[in-house]
């Protein structure tokens, strides 16, 4: 398809009017039902009662809904306003830079006043609490990308908010809880002493520097033992993929002004929101026979969950709190190293994301650290934003889909979700630049051994 070349535009600019009015359920167009989440004592498949402790019943609904489309509320849109909808760019001077053919486009969600996508549901989230009577929501958040998005939307909506902070990150990244504070919530290094949780880990280990599983345990357990507080999580579940798709609803409009058509999309991928968020309402084209689009899920080749992982019934945290969920594993007790893409180090993926990787309607790369870091300097030396390191596993790929463009001798339309911004990750950039940055080789022996620790399924 040609785009128009000769007008040489380079931002696409939709009107408040076009924030979409409904978000999109993937669910709807399956051929059959996603796999169904289980009890992990009895081996049965649960129930609305079962998760009402922790999420309000709105979005309990919504995680099984088969409707097509579901209706964002105006409060929530008037939230979104401040920031939606995001710009679309083309990357034409990315695209010169590389000598390809290829037309290069991404979405920006790094111009949310937390930096990334993630407050697109943390603000539907925190509404559809507020409108279940519940006055305080608790959260874990790792380096704080999610913390502070939910800092956010708690403000905006009246509610209190507790994060349980990681607690190296809390010790080694003080401006994102800076950030949380500034938005009025608060913040305390995780293990703590608020939970029997943490206190059973500070019993045994005084100094432990506390893990995502740690906290995700403290924060469930403060919501299950207080009738005013519920639970809140960022990526993974389906009706936080589904709040993503405005993000794929907005550029679609956008690629109509740009007059072009996506043949590949691409996102990063730790529990595969922004993945979803964009690339679901192109894959509901595929999947009802309407386009021939190509997605590819980006996640990084020390925790390569879909490309390595099992695809099995495993829990979603470290310690087994969950309900189980049929999922691309490395087994819930794996533990990543220390890449500087904190929001990528995740043992599992999206349940929706895995299915459509099963069946062969996704695709999914693994990428090393240095190359992606090596990607993230030449975009931003060329397009200006810094990316964050988890949006850079994106471009990574977008950039290779572009050479390949370019020995074919053919371009296609590229376009890639730059999810966040790299503002707080300035320290993983230096150590880049001074080349102290290391790979980590894919951990064989370590992910056996995790697999080892599978919940065994009753049949
Ligand atoms: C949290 C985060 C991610 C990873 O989470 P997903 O649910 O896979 O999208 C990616 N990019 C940024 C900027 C993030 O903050």
């Amino acid at each position: 398809m040609a785009s128009k070349d000769d007008e040489k535009h380079t931002k696409f600019l939709l009107k408040e009017k076009d924030i979409p009015t409904r978000w999109y359920n993937i669910q709807a167009d399956f051929k059959t039902p996603a796999p169904p989440v289980m009890h992990p004592g009895t081996g049965q498949p649960i129930g609305p009662q079962d998760l009402a402790p922790l999420f309000p019943m709105e979005l309990i609904k919504q995680e099984v809904s088969q409707e097509r489309w579901i209706e964002i509320p105006e409060e929530v849109r008037d939230v979104l306003r401040l920031w939606r909808p995001s710009p679309l760019y083309r990357a034409r001077r990315l695209e010169k830079a590389l000598g390809t053919p290829a037309r290069i486009y991404y979405k920006y969600e790094g111009v949310s006043p937390a930096g990334s996508h993630k407050p697109n549901t943390a603000v539907a989230q925190v509404y559809f609490n507020k409108k279940q009577g519940v006055t305080r929501i608790a959260t874990e958040t790792g380096a704080g990308q999610w913390g502070s998005a939910l800092a956010m939307a708690c403000q905006f909506f009246g509610l209190q908010c507790k994060v349980y902070m990681v607690k190296v990150s809390y010790q080694q990244k003080p401006y994102r809880r800076i950030m949380m504070e500034t938005w009025g919530a608060q913040v305390v290094p995780s293990p703590s002493t608020d939970t029997q949780a943490g206190k059973k880990v500070l019993e045994m280990d005084p100094d432990s520097p506390g893990s995502l599983g740690i906290a995700i345990s403290e924060a469930v357990e403060d919501a299950a033992t207080r009738d005013d507080t519920k639970y809140s999580l960022g990526s993974v579940l389906n009706h936080v993929l589904m709040h993503q798709t405005v993000i794929g609803l907005e550029a679609k409009k956008q690629l109509e002004l740009a007059d072009d058509e996506a043949e590949i999309v691409i996102g990063c991928a730790g529990g595969g929101s922004n993945f979803a968020g964009l690339a679901f309402p192109f894959i509901g084209d595929k999947l009802t026979g309407k386009s021939k689009v190509r997605a590819i899920a980006v996640e990084p080749s020390a925790c390569p969950s879909l490309t390595k992982g099992k695809y099995a019934y495993d829990f979603g945290d470290t310690v087994g709190l969950t309900p189980l969920v049929k999922m691309h594993t490395l087994g819930h007790t794996f533990v990543p190293a220390p890449l500087h893409a904190g929001g990528l180090r995740y043992h599992g993926m999206a349940p929706l994301v895995c299915k459509l990787y099963d069946e062969k309607q996704i695709e999914a790369v693994a990428v090393p650290q240095v190359a992606t870091f090596e990607a993230a300097v030449q975009f931003a030396r060329t397009e200006g934003i810094i990316p964050a390191p988890e949006s850079a596993h994106a471009i990574r790929v977008a950039i290779d889909e572009a050479k390949k463009c370019k020995r074919a001798g053919r371009g296609k339309a590229i376009l890639f979700n730059l999810s966040g911004h790299g503002h707080f990750d300035l320290g993983a950039y230096e150590q880049f630049l001074a080349g102290k940055l290391q790979d980590y080789e894919y951990p064989t022996a370590k992910v056996e051994e995790a697999l080892r620790h599978l919940p065994q399924m009753k049949a």
